[in-house]
């Protein structure tokens, strides 16, 4: 029988951090391009956040690194105004209050939580996020049984000339935003041609490799 010694335990706790990091780091992407600085700051603000207790920032609930549970890290802009983008107000909250909060300021959404916990109604608050996180998935579900893609219609990507692009040093970001697609679109187009891309902590920001 294998048993699971706390070396192991922190090591998959790690990879497990850097995969859900990974994700969050090319959703924020598609909202705003992300330099390797950029990068790098917000994973150390994920550790030290991960070695003080790992709390949301908005709600105080303990973050999960698990994808699937309603108090998985993300990433939120406080200011709520992504058009204003700063690696300084990125907050890390759990998924729920990112969904509840919105385009609302921190300030704003502190007050709007504080009156839960005021009232003794944080199991409400509770709920709500739950009811939120719920909603928006048997949405998606809704609409795929429907045939209906809650995407954009397909759009044409050269994707030898992204590779030539990209191998004269061009960011894949900067490709991106060339080609009017987001981050993410081309990625899983790279993706699905086996063309791999990554992000890699220990080799300066994203590799690309086949
Ligand atoms: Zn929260």
């Amino acid at each position: 029988m294998k048993t699971m010694t706390i070396k192991n335990k922190m090591d998959e706790d790690e990879k497990q951090l850097k995969k859900v990091f990974r994700d969050r780091c090319l959703t924020l992407a598609k909202r705003t391009p992300l330099q390797k600085e950029d990068i790098e700051s917000i994973w150390e603000k994920v550790t030290t956040s991960y070695v003080k207790g790992f709390f949301c920032e908005y709600c105080g609930e303990f973050l999960s690194i698990q994808t699937g549970n309603k108090n998985v890290f993300s990433f939120d802009h406080r200011n709520g105004d992504w058009s204003e983008f700063k690696i300084d107000e990125i907050s890390i909250v759990c998924l729920g209050c990112n969904l509840f909060k919105r385009n609302i300021c921190e300030k704003n959404f502190k007050a709007l939580i504080s009156l839960f916990t005021k009232t003794g109604s944080m199991g409400l608050y509770d709920e709500m996020k739950e009811e939120i996180i719920d909603g928006i998935e048997k949405g998606k579900q809704r609409a795929k049984a429907n045939g209906i893609a809650c995407h954009s219609p397909r759009k044409d990507i050269d994707l030898n000339m992204v590779k030539e692009q990209y191998g004269t040093g061009i960011p894949l970001n900067a490709i991106a935003k060339n080609l009017e697609v987001s981050y993410s679109t081309l990625r899983n187009r790279l993706h699905e041609a086996n063309i791999r891309v990554e992000f890699c902590m220990e080799k300066d920001g994203i590799i690309i490799s086949e």
